[in-house]
């Protein structure tokens, strides 16, 4: 049996998810898995134009899920979590938020840190799932400096290669070249202190870097041994509905929809079948859940 039914958590309804608003947690949402502790801190949400969901999905189709799941406005709001994975020797975040600089909603992780009474000049590791604005630019402070000097920085080669060279612009609508040169803003700041690292890395003993492009050219997640498994899948699966009633519809934010799409479906049928926990950054805080197969699609199961 899975560790959440064990947990005897909430079954999923769509009541308490559409109720669920963007949290700003005082307590965080904390849990022990296998030798880590795991605890999930709100960077705040994103306000995103309803459209970005799927654009080419069938428009009767579309309306019915955003209906359900309460966002048929003309925008919605993207809950951002962010994961902090305790060690015997190490702090370890994976990603950083927005900072100040993308949406005045979101960059409340510090904030956040400081209410949980956690210090983070502890952290020792970052690892970043992709060079996003939501999930990078909380790197840097106002004045370009670092927020953790002394933590080590882990970005998968493919990522890092992406928005430093020039296909970067090339690979991103017009509209989005604020992405480039925010990203490269951050990953110039990590220079020195920065791994390049690829799928099948491990970052400490027991959490491993798993490959989920798509996203973005080089976007990954991160796998944890122990109990029945858990994957902190970054925007590999971004909303809770569509995304598993709907794997192969394309969201705007994914720049490589087809890979997006195969990576989506391989992870769903990955988590359905072994029952991995699964963190996804943009699901309802905490975005702990496990997934389960439905019709001829999945479906979310939230923890909390
Ligand atoms: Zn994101």
């Amino acid at each position: 049996m899975s560790k959440l039914s064990r947990r005897a958590f909430l079954s999923a309804s769509a009541a308490s998810l559409v109720a669920g608003a963007p949290a700003l947690a005082a307590t965080p949402y904390s849990f022990r898995h296998g030798a880590f502790e795991i605890a999930v801190i709100s960077d705040g949400h994103l306000v995103l134009p309803t459209t970005f969901l799927a654009p080419d999905a069938p428009a009767a189709e579309r309306e019915t899920l955003l209906k359900l799941a309460g966002q048929s406005g003309a925008q919605f709001n993207s809950p951002t979590n962010v994961t902090l994975v305790r060690t015997p020797n190490d702090l370890i975040l994976v990603d950083m938020g927005s900072g100040d600089r993308f949406m005045p909603t979101a960059g409340r992780l510090w904030d956040n840190f400081k209410t949980a009474g956690i210090d983070k000049s502890k952290i020792t590791k970052v690892v970043f799932t992709h060079g996003h604005p939501d999930h990078l630019w909380g790197t840097v402070d106002d004045l370009d400096d670092l927020m953790l000097p002394d933590a080590t920085f882990y970005v998968a080669g493919t990522e890092w290669d992406f928005w430093m060279s020039d296909n970067a612009t090339r690979g991103l609508p017009s509209e989005r070249a604020g992405f480039v040169t925010g990203a490269r803003r951050n990953y110039v700041a990590i220079k020195q202190k920065v791994k390049i690292v690829k799928p099948g890395d491990d970052i400490v003993t027991g959490l491993r870097i798993i490959d989920t492009p798509g996203h973005t050219q080089g976007h990954v997640s991160l796998e944890l041994v122990g109990g029945d498994g858990l994957i902190i899948g970054g925007d590999a699966l971004t909303h809770w509905l569509i995304s598993f009633q709907h794997p192969e519809w394309r969201p705007t934010a994914d720049h490589v929809p087809e890979q997006a799409i195969a990576t989506r479906r391989k992870l769903l049928d990955r988590l359905a079948a072994d029952r991995s926990e699964l963190i996804g950054f943009h699901l309802p805080y905490p975005g702990l859940g496990i997934v389960e197969r439905k019709d001829a699609a999945y479906r979310f199961i939230p923890a909390a």
